[in-house]
């Protein structure tokens, strides 16, 4: 039986106190694969450097000598972990059967690709790594990330629970994946879109190697709202909700100063002013939505995402 040909991809970016582990505990792990014949000899690790300014490119082209599992992609300059993702799958699929993304600081555990690999000799496309529990990131970090988790669903989007980017994908998964041409790319968003047969695989999340997290307050809330913003038009409906709201306080406050107004208990002017605000505001927002609507129509259609992927053929 002709055995696949695993590519693990590592996006890189100023991780130079990191990389001679993490080059030593993927290779050491790779041979142990191809010992075991769970993976071709043509198995290999592939580092993505995201325009780093330290002297990781150095290392990594140092380790490709070392090392002959070792192999390396150098970005022109930095385009974030998600691109850089990117762009290491599409390079890995080209030869790959099976590709496994991690990050480089190894918090995530890489003992489990041998059950994720499993999982996928089973059947699997997509194995999702998903983590146990959070002990060894700070309250702050472990909270705001829940939060998120949470709200995303709220808002819609499929994602999976406590799943960062480390996770094993099937070639044609990959290449399906690659059909998704949009710009803000959040991919744990997007992986479920796909749609194909998956599965998880739990471990314990460790502390970063060394060096640090690549992912301050700043970027993480962008990161969040990009999320958010890429995959859900109901913010937009929620301004209109709003809107229709805010007119039907207006009907209420209209029936208010009516009678306030019979009654004789108005200073002039009142009625018609706390009237006109609701009614004018009400309107406003009931404009913005309907535009806002439109907007998400047109942003959904610049996206081009694939109508559909088909999993399975039988055609006789
Ligand atoms: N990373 C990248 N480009 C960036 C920022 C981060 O390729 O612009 C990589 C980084 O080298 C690491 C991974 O993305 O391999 C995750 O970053 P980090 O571990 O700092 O994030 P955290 O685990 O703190 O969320
Ligand atoms: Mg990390």
């Amino acid at each position: 039986m002709k055995k696949d040909v695993l590519y693990i991809v590592v996006p890189c970016y100023n991780e130079q106190e990191v990389l001679p582990a993490t080059t030593g505990s993927i290779v050491e792990l790779l041979k142990k694969l191809v010992a075991t014949d769970m993976v071709a000899e043509e198995s290999r690790l592939l580092y993505v450097n995201d325009g780093s300014t330290d002297a990781t490119w150095q290392l990594i082209e140092q380790h490709t000598q070392a090392h002959h599992e070792v192999c390396g992609v150098k970005l022109a300059g930095n385009v974030g972990h998600q691109n850089a993702l990117l762009a290491g799958m599409e390079t890995a699929c080209e030869k790959a059967d099976i590709i496994v993304t991690v990050d480089a600081d190894l918090q995530d555990d890489i003992s489990v690709i041998g059950q994720m690999i499993e999982k996928y000799q089973q059947g699997c496309d997509i194995v999702y790594g998903v983590r146990r529990e959070r002990k060894s990131d700070t309250w702050f970090k472990r909270n705001t990330a829940l939060a998120f988790y949470k709200l995303m669903r709220g808002l819609g989007v499929k994602s999976v629970y406590n799943h960062a980017d480390y996770r094993l994908m099937s070639r044609r998964a990959v290449k399906q994946l690659l059909c998704y041409r949009e710009r803000n790319l959040f991919l744990r968003g997007i992986v479920p879109l796909v749609g194909y047969k998956s599965d998880t695989v739990y471990y314990d999340r460790n502390p970063r190697l060394a060096g640090e997290s690549k992912y301050p307050l700043g970027k993480m809330l962008g990161f969040a709202v990009d999320g958010i913003t890429s995959f859900s038009i109901k913010p937009v409906r929620m301004v209109f909700t709003l809107g229709i709201l805010f007119t039907l306080i207006a009907l209420g406050i209209l029936i208010y100063v009516l009678v306030a107004y019979f009654s004789g208990r108005t200073v002039s002017g009142w009625s018609s002013l706390i009237l006109s605000i609701w009614f004018v505001g009400g309107c406003v927002l009931v404009g913005l939505g309907i535009v806002g609507e439109y907007i998400g129509k047109i942003y959904i259609e610049v996206k081009d995402r694939p109508r559909y992927n088909i999993e399975q053929k039988i055609l006789q």
